[in-house]
């Protein structure tokens, strides 16, 4: 199975103290050579994207934005989202890694790498992101006419508003997001009853869990929310995306999931019917969790099993009691209802 890599990536760093930076992606490529898993890993494929590939979701004025501070090397983005010289580049070399993934997907079925800008939009960034590498790379295979329908499956701890907000009103992308409650995290959207707008309608899909949330919750808005919804959607395209911040032990989350939790979610995405597949990790806190949270990810993705329990944590998640449940249950029942107005769901 082909990981994509390019050491250019880790040239995305918000800069000492910050909680983003580049290491994140050469530290797992060591980790998992260190560990012999079983993936290949090649560098980036074909062309960067072209300015066209990059019109096809942000405006020009947002783009020129970008490239003016990545010159500057000074300023804000947003509040948690620093300007660093040479930021232009770092997010190309990110949105070129999302395009290798969907390229090698396109070929052989399925693809995984790094990528998951979800925070950007049209006309904004924020969140650490700064281009929607997702997006682009969902419109990338579309207008090359290689793909119809793109089902966007984010398992981000976060809500990808970013995403949502691009493709609010197209019925040709499925957005559908399970994260953490919005009232209790950054970026305070990512509702049930935003479903998406004009033709689009229905065809944006958000449960929130409540704080705590793990195994129990996400395999009940899995089974009974996203599966029948990307299934009857029947995408071309599927590309997830996420990472390690839904563990228990994240610094910067409030979610109760396992390694084994964040397996399953991988191993349903690996089940998931679509003729290409393609899984782009990003997020994660804690450095070591991180590392073990997207080996967990991919090893689901690829129908291998997990057999480890590193720092001697798998056992020690808090429970996810009664009253977690409980909460999940309503949110699941309510995205059932409004949903069940798009979706054959039950
Ligand atoms: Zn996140």
């Amino acid at each position: 199975m082909k990981l994509i890599y390019d050491p250019s990536i880790s040239t995305y760093d918000f800069g000492p103290g910050h909680p983003f930076r580049g290491d994140r992606f050469p530290l797992f490529i060591e980790f998992i050579r260190r560990r012999e898993e079983p993936f290949e890993i090649v560098g980036h494929l074909g062309d960067p994207p072209s300015l066209e590939d990059l019109l096809a979701v942000h405006s020009s004025e947002y783009l020129n934005f970008i490239k003016r501070k990545s010159n500057m090397g000074y300023g804000m983005i947003s509040m948690d989202t620093p300007v660093f010289r040479g930021m232009w580049e770092a997010a190309m070399s990110l949105v070129h890694s999302s395009l290798s993934v969907v390229r090698v997907a396109l070929e052989e079925g399925l693809a995984f790498g790094f990528g998951g800008a979800h925070h950007a939009g049209i006309n904004y960034g924020g969140g650490f992101c700064l281009i929607n590498d997702i997006a682009v790379a969902a419109r990338w295979a579309q207008r090359r006419g290689k793909v119809e329908s793109v089902a966007i499956f984010d398992h981000d701890a976060h809500h990808g508003n970013g995403t949502m907000d691009i493709f609010y009103e197209d019925d040709s992308v499925l957005y559908i997001s399970i994260h953490q409650d919005p009232t209790t995290i950054y970026p305070g959207v990512g509702f049930v009853r935003q479903v998406g707008k004009g033709k689009g309608e229905g065809f944006t899909v958000n449960i929130p869990l409540p704080l705590g949330a793990g195994p129990k919750s996400y395999q009940m808005a899995f089974e009974e929310v996203v599966k029948p919804i990307i299934e009857s959607f029947s995408p071309d395209l599927l590309i997830a995306h996420g990472g390690s911040d839904p563990h228990f032990l994240d610094p910067l989350t409030q979610l109760g999931q396992t390694l084994s939790g964040l397996w399953s979610i991988g191993k349903w995405i690996f089940e998931l019917k679509a003729r290409f597949k393609a899984e782009l990790l990003i997020s994660g806190y804690h450095p070591e969790v991180r590392n073990w949270g997207w080996l967990s990810i991919l090893r689901g993705c690829s129908d291998l099993e997990i057999d480890y329990n590193p720092l001697d944590i798998e056992g020690k998640a808090p429970v996810e009691d009664e009253n977690v449940i409980r909460r999940s249950r309503l949110v699941v029942d309510d995205a059932k209802e409004i949903l069940s107005r798009y979706w054959k769901i039950s």
